[in-house]
């Protein structure tokens, strides 16, 4: 039997339609949740990022603003921006669009960021409550990712989760998220010798890689939900997953497509924290 296809466009869909009550009941108390997003350089991915954000808070009657770094830009200038944003009571989360241009250290312009909105939940504070089980801002990819599990109902406890990608921003906190959920995790990188021997004992894949087709059928478990990360642009212009998603489907028991899986999710997570940052405010 074909895999049931987790719908991550009609679970963003919800997920926003529940914001926007909670963006309601904030009006109601004269605050309405504010974004940041700085797009430094002029990577045209990040531009599309950048912009789907700033359409999905508008549709959600979010506030958001885009502040534009053309290179040469100094991580000085990042810095400045960072902390006049910190300061401003109408910006409730600010977000950074990775990759930084060229030499510019990602960690350090993250760490500027006012733990308290952070919306991303790349800063060191949110990582290490991660870690350490506190609540906190979760970074969207993998909050996503957890929360097309929950709605899918796909039993974690216990589970065999092998996640194939260690990013900070995806693999690690995944690992993470998964643990809490009393999933036994395996995290595979570029240096995993036989990547299909690990992948054909998961119960839950997660491919966060960025290669097309990477996962194919021979590396599933019959059953297995697969969750596809990947965003790759083909010579045609379309996008595609890590996923050989037209083969695997035959054999796993859940799979997300690409697109309108885990990409809509991360959006969509995003203007959780932020409105969250929005609701602390107020205590
Ligand atoms: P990174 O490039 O930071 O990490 C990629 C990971 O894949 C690394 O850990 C790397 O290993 C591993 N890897 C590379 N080649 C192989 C291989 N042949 N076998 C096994 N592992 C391999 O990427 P990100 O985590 O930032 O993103 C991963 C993908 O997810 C990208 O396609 C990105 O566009 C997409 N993405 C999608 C989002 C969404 O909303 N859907 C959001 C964020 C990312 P090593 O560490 O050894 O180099």
């Amino acid at each position: 039997m074909p895999a049931q296809i987790i719908d991550g466009k009609a679970l963003a869909e919800s997920v926003r339609a529940a914001l926007r009550a909670r963006v309601a009941a904030l009006a109601a108390r004269g605050v309405r949740p504010g974004l940041a997003a700085i797009l430094a350089g002029a990577d045209p991915a990040s531009r599309v990022y950048v912009r789907n954000k700033v359409r999905a808070c508008e549709d959600t009657g979010l506030h958001s603003e885009v502040h534009e770094f053309p290179e040469p830009v100094s991580e000085g200038e990042l810095l400045q921006r960072i902390a006049k944003l910190n300061a401003d009571p109408r910006i409730h989360g600010v977000l950074v669009q990775l990759p930084l241009p060229g030499e510019l250290d990602a960690n350090r312009v993250l760490a500027a960021i006012a733990p308290a909105k952070d919306a991303d939940g790349f800063h060191a504070e949110s990582l290490g409550a991660l870690v350490q089980g506190r609540p906190g801002f979760v970074p969207g990819t993998p909050a996503g990712v957890m929360a097309l599990l929950e709605h899918a109902g796909v039993p974690l406890a216990g589970r065999h989760a092998v996640i194939v990608g260690r990013s900070t921003i995806v693999g690690k906190p995944a690992a993470l998220l998964l643990l809490q959920k009393d999933a036994t995790v395996t995290i595979c990188h570029s240096k995993t010798p036989d990547l299909a021997a690990v992948t054909r004992q998961a119960d839950i894949l997660v491919a966060a890689v960025g290669r097309a087709k990477l996962v194919t059928a021979g590396m599933v478990k019959p059953g297995a939900c697969v969750i596809d990360v990947g965003i790759n642009r083909g010579a045609d212009g379309k996008l595609a997953g890590d996923v050989d998603f037209e083969a695997v489907k035959e054999i796993a028991g859940w799979i997300t497509p690409v697109p309108g899986g885990v990409g809509p999710m991360t959006v969509a997570m995003l203007l959780v924290n932020t409105v969250k940052a929005a609701e602390q405010t107020l205590g």
